[in-house]
């Protein structure tokens, strides 16, 4: 997207465009009327220890319920919502469906909510969260708000609202770990309490060092180290064996729908544990 644009930012022209453009405001329109007609849906995926595969709580990752194109995933909608604003109300609307939602689990498992840099930004957004956790009666410690690197960027309200969740006891989460470009920058200005491995990092075990490496840092931070994207049991194995701690992938369970979630709490006996770790 940043290639196609000259100086100033602004597109050069291109035959077709404007047909883009149309498609472009187009999406926003359907997704704007997505967010105030209720068609987003949040589903959880479970966060399991390691080795023993217990649910702890889950991450939070909205979907939506298209009425023609049925259930979409956010890369086909997050970038749009990026662009048009529309980031901030279908932010605030997840952060507030899992806040809710999370409050009626048993125990004290915890829900992870990605927020986007844009959102950061905006003056007042810790404002949100403090009133999502009032309303739904959620303990701060059991909010993890997921950030990424490009929060390293800064700028508006950023610092102001990392710090005043940080006091008010949310816990952060450096997502995607590894793929950006300011992550040392990142953890010194803003410590976190958690770092999630991105799982391009998992796969055979020829990135075994760099893995090594973060989950050394981690321990060494007092951070708990995440890995994501586990598909199989012996990733599971080998990041345990890693030092990972926590970790959250298709092996142990995919995304699923609230109902699906709060089944998987309430019932005992679906722990996949890791063998041999
Ligand atoms: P993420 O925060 O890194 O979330 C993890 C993504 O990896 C999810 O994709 C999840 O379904 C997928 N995943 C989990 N386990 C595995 C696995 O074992 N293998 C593979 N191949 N993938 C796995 P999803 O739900 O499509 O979300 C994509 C991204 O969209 C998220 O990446 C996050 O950056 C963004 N996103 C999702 N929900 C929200 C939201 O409410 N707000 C914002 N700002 N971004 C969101
Ligand atoms: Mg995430
Ligand atoms: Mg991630
Ligand atoms: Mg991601």
């Amino acid at each position: 997207e940043a290639k196609a644009r000259g100086e100033g930012g602004y597109e050069r022209y291109r035959p077709g465009m404007e047909a883009r453009g149309a498609e472009r405001s187009r999406r926003a329109a359907a997704l704007q009327t997505a967010i105030l007609e209720d068609q987003l849906v949040v589903f959880y995926q479970p966060v399991v220890t390691l080795p023993d595969g217990r649910i702890t709580g889950a991450e939070a990752l909205v979907r939506w319920q298209h009425p023609v194109d049925g259930l979409l995933g956010p890369n086909a909608f997050i970038d749009t919502a990026e662009q048009t604003g529309l980031i901030i109300p279908l932010g605030t609307w997840v952060l507030r469906a899992a806040t809710h939602e999370a409050a009626t689990w048993p125990g004290d498992h915890t829900v992870s909510v990605n927020v986007s840099a844009r959102q950061l930004r905006e003056v007042g957004f810790s404002a949100v969260v403090a009133e999502a956790l009032h309303d739904s009666g959620l303990p701060p410690r059991r909010l993890t708000v997921e950030i990424t690197e490009s929060v390293a960027v800064g700028g508006g309200a950023t610092h102001d609202n990392l710090s005043d969740l940080r006091a008010m006891g949310v816990r952060l989460s450096l997502d995607d770990f590894g793929t950006g470009a300011s992550t040392l920058t990142l953890l010194a200005s803003c410590p976190v309490n958690q770092i999630k491995l991105d799982r391009s990092f998992v796969g055979d075990g020829g990135q075994d060092a760099i893995a090594d490496a973060v989950a050394q840092m981690a321990r060494a931070f007092g951070m708990q180290a995440v890995a994501e994207g586990i598909e199989t049991a012996e990733q599971a194995t080998r990041m345990a064996r890693l030092g990972y701690d926590r970790a959250q992938g298709f092996y142990f369970a995919r995304p699923m729908n609230s109902v699906h979630f709060r089944d998987r709490l309430t019932t005992a006996d679906t722990d996949v544990p890791v063998t041999s770790a």
